[in-house]
């Protein structure tokens, strides 16, 4: 004997219920069947908010219930042959009535009972049932219908009433035993009281009908059918990762489905359980896939997915947190006893408890609904002692929500819940409370609401995702270097999420003009033309945005040069969202400013990287970081910092004018976009000043000596004026040149850091010098350490170019996405 339980989208229509039928016709080919069933999808919902609208004097009730009776009708007349259907039709018309009945009545008094809402929602199993067993009659399969309230005894708690085992194993033994028929159609969900009145088993409840029958009868399997191949890793509506869980244990089952994994009604597993009988989660619309199995674990060890040790991962929402607290309660027993006394005598169920050792204060999850309630007799329980100051009054925070690392191996396995916790701490996830039971199935937390989604899946990948990761990327900018960058992205995506096991997604774009999001990740071979048609960009708006959609691993990237975008970084940082910026303006604006924001980083275990200030893709600021973590000193830096400079000083011969290889230098893109920030100096000083900083020098750009050589005519009025005032200032420069050349010496601009002072300038460089022999738009660093004394480590190469600073810009990505 087999019981077979069909779930409300497995019925939800004609098509669906044909899917069923052919199911239940394998199953007859081996054996018995008991078939229970739920309502059509969605009717439980439709009479339940009927009958509130009705409560609360809306005549939209009736609009509800014709949506029910079409539903029904609809069914009847697309499964059963015309000449079958009239008692059918009768049938669902006479049931509709009598809905509409009680609804009138409802909409009258303007008050529905616990008990009117269980006799309305009875109908929904009562009909699908009714139409099941007669499409398999007009199938020429004989069945059994019986109406389950005659069989299963339950109190009168309506809505989530407590079945009476004792009765209601005596009355389907009785039922049962002198039946010779194969198959058997019930209703899920409803039963009755004592006297008869129709009680309901709470939501979900079918499949606890099920495992009550499956029990009874020493059924040899329990299958619940639904609309997912089994039970999964964690919620799939939460995470597109989740997978199918092939084995699990009874205990781990009723964990995983107490803390909000829907796919089955957590008090269906106890009876099934008590009598080791295998419960198969599976598939009405994938039949042949394997499904979930849970079974007793004690006789076989079974294999976790993946080698983990963690099997799932759940979550509920609604939650409100109690706090009791206050020094009288120190030492002193009765307090918990008391407090829970209170709850339990109103019904409020406790989800989660959690009390410091210092005994100042308990911690006590409950349903968000019973909070108001929960904090009035409290207080009045203690009001004693809240009067006396020995206890406060109760604390109440609402907008939470649990999530849960379910398995049962976690209990020999130390580190877990460490690792559960950083996961999340990376991710700006604040965690309220915390409770592990000492059997160590389930450790919970209690987080905010609107986390829930990102915590769940920073877990998914944290514990079940050895596959990859996921980076969503926030870019903006879109011009030379952001464009370059999307480009390396695009070009490196299978080698991230193969070899480095990320999968990077670029989730937002945005450039000056427009701005596009899109959480599925924007397609980076075409997203010219979709951030072309996205709306105006709006910083500001893009940024609320970012934090809005509190997504995993989230990186801002800045490629701009744009002061306002440097002003963002801060909100983004105290999120957790860290920051690789391509632009200089934040390392090099005031000190207190670069120190906030690395501590920002810091204190919310997020990135703030920006290697591509100082010598475009080359590993400056990683090298000195490297050397400082390893515990070397910084004593002296030389260098030369501008791709610019050293380009344009290359290239300069007296012969052609300056002005041009400026201008050429800009037209090779690698110029700042304004060519006077490069040739002023000033970009040089906001580097070394940079590199000053993070030696640990607590520096401002005005300590920095600049010895500039541009003359003051040239500095002044828009970018054209500057290229008509160095024209027309050609001697000056070919001066310059003329006296290095004739001491055989090159002109290079020079950056140095020396035990504490900066400066920047023009010098002449001879062919000795470690600084000679720098060709292009090279750039050159030279570390002279404690460790590195005589011989500088020396780190050099191209400093400037769209495409080396888009790979500076990307190896930051992959270590801010690496943690
Ligand atoms: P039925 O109507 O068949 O009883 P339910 O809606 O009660 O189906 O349960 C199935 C749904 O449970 C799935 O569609 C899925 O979205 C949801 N669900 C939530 N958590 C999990 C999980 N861990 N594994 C599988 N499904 C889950
Ligand atoms: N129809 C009921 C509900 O929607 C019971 C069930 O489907 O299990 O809650
Ligand atoms: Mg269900």
């Amino acid at each position: 004997m087999q019981v077979l339980k069909f779930g409300g989208t497995s019925v939800a229509n004609a098509e669906n219920i044909n899917k069923v039928v052919a199911i239940v016709k394998q199953t007859l080919k081996k054996e018995k069947a008991v078939v229970i069933v739920s309502a059509l999808g969605g009717v439980t919902d439709l009479l339940l908010d009927a009958a509130a609208l009705a409560a609360d004097g809306k005549e939209e009730y009736k609009e509800k219930l014709s949506v029910v009776e079409q539903r029904h009708l609809d069914a009847v007349k697309q499964l059963i042959p015309v000449a079958q259907q009239s008692h059918l039709l009768s049938l669902v018309k006479q049931s509709c009535n009598e809905i509409e009945d009680l609804c009138n009545g409802i909409f009258l008094l303007g008050e529905l009972t616990a008990r009117s809402k269980d006799r309305i929602s009875s109908y929904g199993e009562w009909l699908s049932s009714q139409i099941i067993s007669a499409k398999f009659e007009a199938d020429g399969i004989k069945n059994t219908w019986k109406d389950s309230r005659e069989l299963i005894s339950t109190n009168s708690v309506f809505s989530a009433a407590e079945v009476d085992f004792d009765a209601t194993n005596k009355k389907l033994n009785a039922f049962f035993s002198p039946q010779t028929d194969s198959l058997f159609i019930l209703p899920g969900f409803i039963a009755s009281d004592k006297n008869g009145i129709t009680t309901t088993l709470g939501r979900g409840g079918s499949d606890y009908t099920a495992a009550i029958l499956a029990s009874a009868l020493n059924a040899d399997t329990l299958e619940i059918w639904t609309d997912v191949s089994g039970m999964m890793t964690a919620d799939p509506r939460l995470t597109n990762n989740a997978r199918i869980i092939s084995d699990i244990s009874y205990q781990e089952a009723m964990e995983l489905s107490h803390f909000g994994a829907k796919v089955i009604y957590p008090p269906t597993i106890q009876p099934v359980m008590n009598k080791n009988i295998p419960v198969w989660i599976k598939n009405t619309f994938a039949p042949g896939d394997h499904g979930t199995v849970i079974t007793n674990t004690n006789e076989k060890k079974l294999p976790t997915e993946n080698g983990g040790i963690v099997r799932g991962i759940s979550s509920i929402n609604n939650m409100a947190l109690l706090s009791l607290e206050g020094s009288g309660m120190i030492g002193i027993p009765g307090f918990s006893k008391r407090l829970f006394e209170a709850l339990s005598n109103e019904k409020i169920n406790v989800i989660l408890i959690t009390q410091s050792s210092s005994e100042h204060s308990i911690c006590v999850g409950i349903e968000a609904l019973m909070a108001d309630r929960a904090k009035q007799i409290v207080d009045t329980a203690f009001s004693n002692e809240i009067e006396l100051n020995k206890v406060e009054p109760l604390k109440i925070e609402t907008d939470l929500s649990i999530v849960a690392l379910v398995g049962e191996n976690m209990k020999s396995h130390p580190g877990i819940s460490g690792r559960m916790f950083s996961a999340m701490g990376r991710n700006g996830v604040n965690i309220r409370a915390i409770a592990q039971g000492s059997s160590e199935k389930n450790i919970s937390a209690v987080i905010s609401t609107k986390d829930v989604r990102k915590a769940v899946n920073v877990l998914h990948e944290e514990f079940f995702e050895t596959t990859y990761k996921q980076v969503n990327l926030f870019i903006v900018g879109t011009g030379n270097v952001g464009s370059k960058l999307i480009d390396q992205l695009q070009q490196q995506l299978d080698f991230l999420q193969k070899q480095m096991h990320l999968q990077v997604r670029v989730v937002g774009l945005s450039n000056s003009r427009k701005m596009l999001l899109d959480e599925e990740g924007i397609d980076l071979k075409s997203w010219k033309k979709k951030l072309e048609a996205a709306p105006a960009a709006d910083l500001q708006k893009f940024i609320d945005e970012i934090i809005a959609r509190n997504l995993r691993n989230s990186v801002f990237v800045d490629i701009t040069a744009n002061d306002q975008v440097a002003k963002v970084y801060n909100q983004l940082l105290q999120k957790s969202i860290s920051v690789v910026a391509c632009n200089k303006v934040a390392a090099s604006s005031a000190y207190d400013n670069y120190k906030k924001l690395k501590d920002l980083a810091r204190e919310y275990n997020s990135h703030f990287l920006f290697e591509t200030n100082v010598g475009a893709g080359l590993p400056v600021i990683g090298t000195l970081n490297d050397l400082l973590r390893s515990g070397d000193k910084i004593n002296r830096i030389e260098a030369v910092l501008s791709g610019t400079l050293n380009f344009v000083f290359n290239n300069y011969d007296g012969k052609r004018k300056f002005a041009e290889v400026v201008k050429q230098a800009q037209d090779e893109g690698y110029t700042e976009p304004d060519p006077r920030l490069d040739l002023s100096g000033t970009d040089v000083m906001r580097k070394i000043m940079i590199l000053a900083r993070e030696a640990g020098e607590k520096i401002e750009m005005n300590d920095i000596a600049n010895n500039s050589f541009m003359p003051e005519s040239c500095m002044k009025g828009t970018v054209d004026d500057f290229y008509a005032a160095m024209a027309k200032e050609e001697q000056h420069f070919k001066s310059l040149y003329e006296k290095a050349n004739a001491k055989g010496t090159k002109l290079k601009f020079v950056a140095s850091f020396d035990h504490g002072k900066a400066s920047v300038g023009l010098q002449h460089i001879d062919p000795k010098h470690d600084l000679y022999h720098l060709y292009g738009k090279d750039n050159v660093v030279l570390f002279y350490t404690d460790r590195y004394k005589e011989q500088p480590l020396v780190v050099k190469g191209a400093g400037a170019g769209a495409e080396v600073t888009a790979s500076g810009v990307f190896a930051d990505i992959i270590r801010a996405s690496k943690v």
